[in-house]
């Protein structure tokens, strides 16, 4: 493992600061520490709300990554408080949670890290903690003992495995006390802590330890534990055409979001013969476990039964260790194996998807080393579900802020560059939908794309160039639904093109074009989007944008008016035929809606007012009195209107047109 330390840049750092400095170099190494696991601290002295000095210790609060360290992401706790208890025999979870934040010199910091007291005990002013994969792929195998002498000596203490807490921090704190030349700890099953009266020494121990973990094991001649499974070319063609069905059955309330990783040394393990029992084994740390549960399900025969299975023994596993007073978390997995695809990540968002997928891949690497150098052994499953079921960390999930309404859905968006679609993107971003925005105008709809993940983060949103006219262009933008999330939820088909001329003055091919936006478009996506919907089998939403000019045409607007009105006739068709099946459709009919619309190019705007008979720069004066309110219509109002179509609470409706025009009464629903 490199050493990253730059003496130069660390010359010029004191106190907080040069923790915060090993902190990210730690941090940035994913072999050491993954998305929030390991922690640091320093202790120094500091002044009190009092002004008086004190004895401090730094530690890592819970909820930041090492990655991205600042000096307020380290919670300052009374050293000498924290050493009162080290001469204690008991302490519970509970009691060491409110005794720690007792002794914050800032109540304000955030919640210490449970490891607080390890670090508090440990008898240097700089400590260090990680979850090294070449470490744990030491640790986790049935002649730990025996490898942890042949690597470390005398340099490391061996610390048996218990669970963190107090009794952990005390057994670390004894084993040091035993050993005063040890430069650190090997905690069985679980990672590494290093020490040092420098920072410097605390960060240098670690990597020295690390790399020698390395090279015991690179040392160990290759024995492919995997075999040589071949890898495949066709992983995400296979995919498609299994996430949906596996969306669907893990989706049957709360929708998640899948990913995939089919890298080579993914499928390898996906494709071996072993990898359906190791992978029963358990996790390679407790810190794991919140994401990934307590095991993956390898798909070996059929996905439907397979996962019924993982299922039962899920439940059996929880019935076997649980409390009357714990609560069953739901029993589907969040890794899912399978040869000839790769593996299957599943989160509440994207972005919990690709941390369980990260985690997974070290997971199968350490799996690798281990059973390259011995026979990998993970916690006993009464220590997996201990961890697993850790009220501590349950406690940690109801803290959250409660998720959004449209959460785990996935939305399509036609025509999403500009306009109602664009105001439907920013609104449907905005209440935790993931989202493909299309359009065929390609610059205008990634400014959107790159907008939206701007605002609301870089995992909510792809942008694509999108054709409604081309059946291949449609197809592409589905399978992106499907490769990019896991599926689909939603359409929102909105694409469309105006022409403004009497009857006699439209060209066959302004006719057609017109048919082939406004209703071809919705017939091509609707049936890409019924296709997924039948694939996951939880229902599905389709919202048509129309218009108002389907209730009531106006003059110079056939083109228009015709092809939209065919529109509005798919829905309700489709309404009718996918009812059964809890797909819904639904119709929204704006009308005047402005904004940055390219609907209403110069030339539209021009032959509509020439139509109504007054000049162009009154139009939109015009559409606004003419409706009873006397309303503009915005974008965001249409999409509003979309996302009340498109959420639970319109869950009784379908075939339904809402209009959103300021009250036309000629174009009155009816
Ligand atoms: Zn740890």
């Amino acid at each position: 493992m490199k050493n990253l330390w730059s003496e130069t840049t660390a010359a010029k750092l004191s106190g907080i600061d040069l923790l915060v400095y090993r902190s990210r170099l730690i941090g940035k190494e994913a072999n050491l520490v993954l998305w929030g696991g390991g922690n640091t601290s320093m202790k120094l002295t500091e002044t009190d709300h009092l002004g008086r000095k004190v004895r401090v210790l730094r530690v890592k609060g819970s909820g930041s990554d090492l990655k991205f360290s600042q000096a307020k992401d380290f919670s300052p706790l009374r050293l000498e408080e924290l050493l009162a208890v080290e001469q204690r025999e008991v302490m519970s979870d509970e009691e060491m949670v409110d005794y720690l934040n007792a002794c914050l010199l800032n109540p304000k910091s955030p919640r210490p890290s449970i490891e607080t007291l390890m670090h508090a005990f440990i008898p240097y002013d700089h400590v260090d903690h990680s979850h090294a994969d070449a470490i744990l792929a030491l640790t986790n195998t049935k002649n730990n003992q025996k490898i942890f002498a042949q690597v470390f000596a005398q340099d490391m203490v061996w610390v048996p495995y218990i669970k963190p807490g107090f009794p952990l921090a005390k057994a670390v704190a004894q084993a040091v006390r035993k050993n005063s030349r040890a430069r650190g700890a090997i905690l069985e099953k679980h990672g590494i802590f290093t020490w040092g009266k420098t920072a410097r020494e605390s960060y240098e121990t670690m990597i020295e330890m690390v790399t020698r973990a390395e090279q015991f094991v690179s040392a160990t001649p290759a024995l492919k534990p995997f075999g040589n499974t071949h890898t495949t070319e066709c992983c995400q063609q296979n995919y498609l055409k299994i996430a949906p069905i596996l969306r669907g059955l893990v989706s049957p309330q709360k929708r998640f979001i899948l990913t995939l990783a089919d890298t080579p040394p993914i499928l390898e393990f996906a494709n071996s013969e072993i990898g359906p029992e190791i992978s029963r084994r358990g996790p390679v740390t407790p810190d794991h476990l919140l994401r990934t549960k307590c095991s993956a399900l390898f798909v070996q025969n059929d996905l439907t039964r397979d996962l019924q299975n993982y299922q039962d023994h899920y439940t059996a596993y929880f019935n076997k260790h649980a409390n009357p007073e714990t609560k069953l978390q739901d029993s589907f997995p969040r890794v899912v194996l399978i040869p000839e695809v790769g593996l299957i990540s599943i989160g509440k968002n994207l972005t919990a998807a690709k941390i369980v997928r990260d985690i997974y891949q070290h997971t199968i690497s350490v799996y690798r080393d281990a059973m390259t150098i011995d026979d990998y052994t993970s916690l006993t499953e009464a220590e997996i579900f201990e961890m697993e079921y850790w009220p501590l960390e349950l406690f940690k999930l109801t803290l959250a802020p409660p998720d959004p309404e449209m959460a785990g859905r996935i939305a399509l968006i036609t025509g999403a560059g500009s306009g109602i679609g664009r105001a439907t993107a920013f609104r449907l971003a905005q209440e935790g939908a993931h989202l493909v925005i299309g359009d065929v105008d390609e610059a205008s709809v990634s400014q959107v794309g790159q907008e939206i993940q701007k605002k609301f983060g870089p995992d909510v949103c792809i942008a694509i160039r999108m054709d409604v006219t081309s059946p291949e262009s449609v197809a592409q933008a589905f399978a992106q639904a499907v490769l990019h999330f896991g599926g689909l939820d939603l359409l929102v088909s909105n694409a469309g093109i105006a022409v403004s001329h009497p009857v006699d003055q439209i060209s066959l091919e302004e006719w057609e074009q017109s048919f082939a936006v406004n209703t071809r478009g919705h017939f091509l996506c609707a049936k890409e989007a019924l296709a997924i919907f039948k694939q996951q089998g939880i229902g599905g939403n389709i919202v048509f944008v129309a218009t108002k000019n389907v209730m009531a045409p106006g003059k110079d607007f056939a083109a228009y008016s015709a092809s939209k009105a065919a529109e509005a006739q798919l829905a309700k068709v489709l309404a009718i035929e996918n009812g059964p099946l809890g797909i819904r459709v639904n119709i929204v009919n704006p009308d005047a809606v402005f904004g940055d619309s390219k609907l209403w190019s110069e030339t539209v705007r021009r032959e509509r007012a020439q139509a109504h008979g007054i000049p162009p720069e009154q139009l939109e004066d015009f559409y606004r009195k003419r409706n009873l309110l006397h309303a503009q219509v915005t974008p965001m109002d249409v999409a509003e209107t979309i996302l009340f179509l498109a959420s639970d609470r319109s869950a009784k409706t379908t075939g339904c047109t809402i209009t959103v025009d300021g009250g036309v009464k000629e174009a009155f629903p009816r």
